[in-house]
This record gives C-alpha cells, structure tokens and sequence, in this order.
C-alpha cells in the first residue's frame, strides 16, 4: 500500500468507503454483515488505514457497522471518517426540520446528532470530520449564524473530539468557490484542513471537477476523491471503449485506468472507494500498493473511450432519492434502465421491454407524481420527475 503524509499522519492512498457494502438480497440496503465484514478486515490487513463512514449511508447502519468492525482493532491503528446529513437539515423560525432519514426523530441538534455518532461509531472522537454534502440546498443550513454548525464542530476538535474537520461538496464551481471564502473570512484563524469531491476521468469534464479540484488545491487544502469509479458506471465501459483501453494497455482491468487517472493528480491525498466485494478490494490494493500514474498519451485515451458515456443521466446510485420519494419508486435502477434505453442497442431494449413487462404497475415511472422532492436530495441535480417522465413516455412509443 501507498501512503501520503496528512499534515503528521500517514494515510493509505485507497480508504475504505463504507457506503455501498455487500447488502442482504431483497432486504434494501441491509448490510450482509458477513461479508462485508471480510472486506472491511481484508482491507485493514492489507494497509488501508482511513475508513469513510457517513451518517446516511446503508440507511444509518453504516456507521453503526463500521463502528463494530473497527472496534476489535487499536483506537490509534486506523482513521475514521464521518459527518453531519446537513442535506437533510433544515432551521427556520427556530426550529428544525429533518427530512428522510432524520424525520423520525426530528427534535435533534446537530450536537446531540454528534453525540448519536460517536456512540454508533463506539469512539470517543473522530480523525476526520465533514460537512456533508455542500451543495446550493445545504447552504443555508451550513451556513446560518443562529446555529453555527462550523462553529460547534470547531469547538469539538479543540476539545479532542475531532481531529480534523472538513466537507464534501457536490455543488456548481462558483458555490465551492464562495464556500471556502465564506468559511475564510467568518473563521479567520482557519477551519477546513481537507476537502472531499467526486472526481473520476469522466467528471473531469462532465461535473467540472477538474476545476473543482484547482479550486480547492488553490485554497491549499488536500483533496479526497469519492466515486472514484462513478458509482461503477467506470469499472466497466461499453465494449469500443473497454477495446481502446485493452489494445493499450491488455492486462490492466478497467477499474484500475480510474484509480490510475487519479494517481496523475498530485493534490489528490486518498481515494475512497466503495468496494462491495472481495475482488474488488484486492484488485484495487493491488492497484494502489504501485505508483503507476496515466501518462499525457493515456489521457487523451481516456477523453476518447468515455465519448459515449456523456449524453447518459450521470446517476451513481447513492439512493439518497429514495430516502424520500413517497411512491418508493427504486430510482437509480429506473434511470440505469433509461440509460440502457437511450443506448439504441436492439437486444438491451429487448431485455428492457421484458423487464419491464415483468415489473408491478406501482414499481414502474409513470407511478411518479411529480413532486420533485427526490430531486432535491440529488448530489448530481438530476432532474428526476423529468427523467421519469420522459423515460414513460420513451417505453410508451415502443
Ligand atoms: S418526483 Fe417522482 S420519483 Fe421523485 S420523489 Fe416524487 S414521486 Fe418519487
Ligand atoms: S438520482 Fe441522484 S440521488 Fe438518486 S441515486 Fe442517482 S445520483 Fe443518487
């Protein structure tokens, strides 16, 4: 394994993302403990030292899971990850108002929510701290002065209880821009130390990431990579882009372009992945124990092989939709099967009108009212309802 140094830590260059573990068949997001359990012991043995948990993941098990597993190991051994839904946060006229997960029991502060993780995570702080989510329909929870989430969690990592405080963000260029300065000049002495973003080859372009991370480098802060791989949309490419790849380079796998893409990025301090099963994980610290960077040739490549990819709805399956949606419509799988749909490949579609044939009426998009409030959920800003509608509308015509 790879490390980099982390101000004075040593972290692995792959960290275990702990969102889309092994899960029980037909049982929503349940964790199949057994499993993942492997995976999880697998990658500690082998040199991962940063595990990213997150308080919405596998619907709230994931800390709690992860918790468990690390727990058998040294407190000092490991570097644990976690952060605030303030996505699903809302403070007005004094009061909050929690959506999706966090509905049920909606009378919580930010403080005691902190409280609940550490306890479901067993530890008594965190090595790595975030605001989870930045993005334009977060903003003015992040930011309200009333509450002062910053400020709350700033007092934490003086008391110990967190060790480095950062945030992800999934939003446009110019609002991650506005959200550093803010953060600069309403806490002058400092407050991130890291920044988490999705960046992969294909959002270099697509979600402008590669702007993002100048952005974030410029502001000298280190970069974590989520959905390195896109949500597994990069680990396997249609077959004229797997056959460029291949004819490069014919023993690599095609995850392993994506990792490698992110090793020609000197900012780039940990990659998270999400690994859901045992090849996963040791094809990927295999990738990770060498430093084997694209070169400029290979770039090019890369910018070639995902052509075909750019006119898709760029979902990576996180599920944080269907925390909210009231017709409990799945709706990644509606919209990789509208993927599959716009390709044109006569057999897919067949395939796609038997599925659909197959599925209940209630499970099916044109079940979708309309109401828009998975789209506000959505990292990527997909226009959901749309895409349920125009997805009816495309299976009608066939
Ligand atoms: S707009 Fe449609 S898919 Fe979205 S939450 Fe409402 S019913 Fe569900
Ligand atoms: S539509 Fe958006 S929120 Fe839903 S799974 Fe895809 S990326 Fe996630």
């Amino acid at each position: 394994m790879l490390y980099k140094s982390f101000q004075n830590l040593k972290l692995s260059t792959l960290g275990m993302g702990n969102m889309r573990l092994p899960k029980v068949e037909g049982q929503g997001e349940k964790i199949d403990e057994a499993k993942a359990r492997e995976i999880i012991e697998y990658a500690y043995d082998n040199g991962v030292n940063y595990f990213d948990t997150a308080y919405r993941y596998h619907a709230g098990e994931s800390e709690t899971f992860t918790g468990k597993i690390l727990s058998q190991y040294p407190r000092n051994s490991f570097y644990l990850a976690t952060k605030m839904p303030g996505q699903m946060m809302e403070y007005k006229n004094g009061k909050y108002n929690f959506t999706g997960l966090l509905a049920a029991n909606p009378s919580r502060s930010p403080a005691e929510l902190f409280e609940e993780q550490l306890e479901k995570c067993r530890v008594d702080y965190f090595d790595f701290y975030l605001l989870h989510c930045v993005c334009e329909s977060a903003w003015d929870f992040y930011t309200n002065e009333e509450i002062n989430v910053v400020g709350f969690l700033l007092e934490q990592k003086k008391k110990g209880r967190i060790r480095h405080l950062g945030f992800s963000a999934h939003c446009r260029v110019d609002t991650l821009d506005k959200f550093i300065k803010w953060s600069k000049s309403r806490f002058p002495n400092g407050c991130f130390d890291f920044a988490q973003i999705q960046l992969n080859y294909m959002d270099w372009v697509l979600q402008e990431a590669g702007k993002k991370y100048d952005i974030i480098t410029g502001h000298g802060l280190p970069v974590m990579v989520m959905e390195p791989c896109r949500g597994g949309r990069l680990a396997s490419l249609p077959p004229e882009a797997e056959s460029l790849l291949k004819k490069a380079r014919p023993y690599d796998s095609i995850p392993s372009w994506a990792f490698r893409f992110l090793q020609s990025l000197p900012n780039v301090q940990v990659v998270l992945s999400g690994m859901s099963t045992m090849e996963q994980i040791k094809e990927n610290i295999a990738v990770f124990s060498k430093n084997d960077p694209v070169t400029p040739d290979e770039r090019e490549l890369l910018d070639e092989a995902i052509k075909p990819l750019l006119n898709l709805v760029p979902c990576t399956a996180c599920r944080y939709c269907c925390e909210v949606c009231p017709q409990n419509l799945d709706i990644p799988k509606l919209i990789s099967m509208y993927n599959e749909a716009k390709q044109k490949d006569p057999f897919a579609l067949m395939v796609l009108n038997f599925t659909f044939g197959a599925m209940k009426k209630e499970e099916l998009p044109s079940s979708c009212i309309g109401c828009g409030a998975c789209a506000k959920q959505c990292p990527q800003e997909i226009d959901i309802p749309g895409i349920m509608q125009k997805f009816t509308e495309l299976m009608e015509k066939k």
